[in-house]
């Protein structure tokens, strides 16, 4: 699947900075040192083309004024040899890069344009009658660094972005502390400190398992999607997910450094996500460029063929070279990507697959998970119903907040906090399991107990949930509480509806979207929000694995797909949609199985998704077009095919259009809101 974008490769880096991770080069850094270095060359290079321009008897027969005087040619030779040299080195050790990899690209384009300019002109100053092309020469430079500069601006502020983006994601770690957990941020956990790792959470830390048996998915790490099993005195790697076991970690590699390797590691990943339309607009260049190449050639055999002058076919050559730059089409979709990772970044919308990002301007269904997603997701208990009148209360709840205290559920939470409150201590459980979408169990002094679903006791007694029913019936969320395979008391739990949930919902119906809503709770829950938010339809009481299933259904209907959620129920749901779409608050496993992650938790940002996604590609689209119209009318043109009637594009004018073209290429992608 295209979320294990740019895994390759990664367990080698991984292990070379196993030993000793000191030095830590964010991508950022890269950027901002290759930003200042075209900004240098940029500048210097621009200086130093003003002599340039005043010195060279062409602009000087343009605006009719002579500067001559003995040895003016040498300097102006000097002059061009410092910026073709210094101005133009990046284009030359790209053009050495590229041909050494046998791809030839824009570097091997440029590089050689400016290589026939200089030499030809080298040679023409000193040796050979003709013209020199040292103006043609500087100014290409010139506009080649400032479109380097600007693209490299652009993709350092987006990078940038991004960096404190995910930085801003949920980051705590459960440091056990006698007897229960508190929450602190990773960066805090020292070598051998003793962490709690619950389902569906990435471990915080690297160290050894002491307490407790999972599964692990390493695929981050190793590329291998098998989950890995764990037990007591096996290591586990920070940036793992623990999948369905709660486990307790002794810390040996911690803080800091596992903790921004792990942000470095993901804005990597995101940054190699690589979209449909760079990958087209990549492979549109690079033919461009062969064209350039084959047509600069070309024009000049044919010219001389034609039996003009070396000078003559060599300005033709040149000249179609330059202008073929497919410089604006190689900055068309790049300037619009960073620009609208930039944008989308700065309202707290992590895109981490572009291709998926892409898809949601096609978007025709958006299926919400319930809890969490259109909810705030905080239960609070609002009633425990004992059912075996030989268990107190406080007895109950003391069985289901030990069993509670492995689990990320927001029910867990809602039924911890409560217990808390009412001063019940949680035990220690034993053969603790997560089993989602249903609840969990384990073994509690000595008891087999549960935590679970209506749905799950349904199946086994069904007279229990009809004495219940009041509670059920006014739609709160409600679990049971099993001893031995016998519910012994049932705990009902409320949550509040997001506010912007409302909006949200009302903002897709608007742009033509179908808004459905998927959730493993009961029935009564599901239709109360349903019908409070306008949702077109639900569907409740669905297992995990289901959910998947279901968005299988609604794309199998038709529909370009979208699921929001943040559970671990939700991570299979949120691989098979068109685009998945996780809630920043939400587990690690449904951020890490999303394609765009709302850091700022609001279901409003849906619609701004897809909006957002709409205005790219038809930028991306006005790009691409005027950057391959631009070249298609300019390259004959350059090639002198309009000589007949009279029209020579001249290498100056040439470079001119070129430039032009790249910069409206590049407000145009700034004109991206
Ligand atoms: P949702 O789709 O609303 O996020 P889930 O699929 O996570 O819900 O859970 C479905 C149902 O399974 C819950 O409504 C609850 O009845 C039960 N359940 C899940 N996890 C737990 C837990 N940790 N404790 C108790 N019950 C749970
Ligand atoms: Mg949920």
């Amino acid at each position: 699947m295209s979320h294990h974008h740019g895994h390759e490769g990664r367990h080698e880096k991984r292990r070379g900075s196993h030993g000793h991770r000191v030095h830590l080069a964010s991508p950022g850094e890269h950027h901002r040192a290759m930003t200042e270095e075209y900004k240098r060359r940029f500048l210097v290079s621009l200086l130093l083309t003003v002599p340039i321009l005043a010195l060279s008897p062409e602009v000087q027969g343009f605006l009719d004024y002579s500067l001559r005087f003995p040895g003016s040619i040498v300097l102006l030779w000097l002059l061009s040899t410092i910026v073709y040299f210094y101005g133009g080195r990046p284009f030359l050790v790209g053009l050495i890069g590229e041909i050494r990899r046998r791809e030839p690209g824009m570097m091997t384009l440029v590089g050689i344009a400016i290589s026939v300019a200089y030499f030809y002109s080298t040679a023409v100053a000193f040796f050979i009658p003709g013209r020199t092309f040292f103006w043609e020469l500087a100014t290409l430079i010139v506009v080649m660094l400032l479109g380097h500069w600007v693209e490299m601006k652009s993709i350092l502020g987006a990078s940038r972005a991004l960096e404190k983006l995910v930085e801003a994601l949920p980051t705590t770690a459960h440091l056990v502390k006698n007897g229960g957990y508190v929450d602190v941020h990773v960066s805090e956990v020292k070598p051998g400190d003793l962490v709690l790792v619950k389902p569906g959470e990435r471990v915080p830390v690297d160290g050894v398992i002491v307490d407790g048996m999972t599964s692990v998915d390493e695929s981050m790490i190793t590329g291998e999607s098998k989950p890995v099993y764990k037990k007591p005195g096996d290591e586990v790697i920070a940036g793992t997910i623990n999948l369905d076991g709660s486990i307790k970690v002794r810390a040996k590699g911690v803080g800091r450094d596992t903790y921004l390797s792990q942000v470095i590691e993901l804005v990597q990943q995101i940054q190699r996500s690589r979209s449909r339309a760079q990958d087209l607009a990549n492979r549109a260049a690079k033919w461009l460029t062969l064209i350039a190449l084959g047509a600069g050639s070309a024009t000049f055999a044919i010219w001389l063929a034609l039996g003009f002058d070396t000078v003559f076919a060599l300005e033709r050559a040149v000249t179609v070279m330059v202008i073929a730059c497919p410089h604006a089409l190689g900055l068309a979709v790049p300037l619009v990507v960073a620009r609208s990772s930039a944008i989308s970044a700065s309202n707290g919308i992590l895109v981490r697959n572009r291709r998926a990002f892409e898809r949601a301007k096609d978007l025709s269904a958006v299926v919400f998970d319930k809890t969490g997603t259109l909810t705030k997701g905080e239960l609070g208990v609002e009633s425990v119903i004992v059912i075996d009148k030989r268990l107190g209360e406080e007895e109950v709840l003391r069985i289901a907040a030990s069993l509670e205290q492995g689990s990320e559920h927001p029910i867990a939470k809602g039924i911890l906090e409560y217990a808390e409150k009412r001063g019940v201590k949680p035990a220690r459980v034993e053969e603790f399991r997560a089993l989602p979408g249903i609840g969990v169990e384990g073994r509690v002094d000595g008891l087999k107990a549960m935590v679970v679903s209506p749905g799950y006791v349904a199946e086994r007694s069904p007279r229990t949930l009809e004495e219940v029913g009041g509670v059920l019936g006014e739609g709160k969320t409600v679990v049971f509480v099993m001893l031995d395979g016998r519910p012994v008391a049932a705990i009902a739990l409320s949550d509040v509806i997001r506010e912007e949930s409302r909006e949200a919902v009302a903002r897709l119906k608007e742009m033509g979207i179908k808004v459905f809503m998927l959730t493993g709770d009961n029935r009564h829950v599901a239709a109360r929000v349903a019908r409070e938010l306008g949702i077109d339809d639900f569907y409740a009481e669905v297992l995990p694995h289901e959910k998947a299933a279901v968005i299988e259904d609604v794309k199998a209907k038709g529909y370009v797909t979208a699921m929001v959620g943040d559970g671990v129920n939700d991570a299979p749901a949120l691989m098979a949609a068109d685009v998945g779409i996780a809630i920043g608050a939400g587990t690690d496993i449904a951020i890490e199985s999303a394609d765009v992650v709302l850091v700022k938790n609001d279901p409003r940002d849906v619609p701004k998704l897809v909006e957002l996604s709409k205005k790219t590609y038809s930028k991306m689209r006005q790009n691409l077009v005027w950057a391959t119209a631009y070249n298609a009318f300019a390259i004959p043109a350059a090639a002198g095919a309009l000589y007949t009637i009279g029209f020579l594009l001249p290498p100056a004018l040439g470079a001119l259009f070129m430039s032009m073209s790249t910069v409206i290429v590049a407000i145009n992608a700034s004109l991206l809101k």
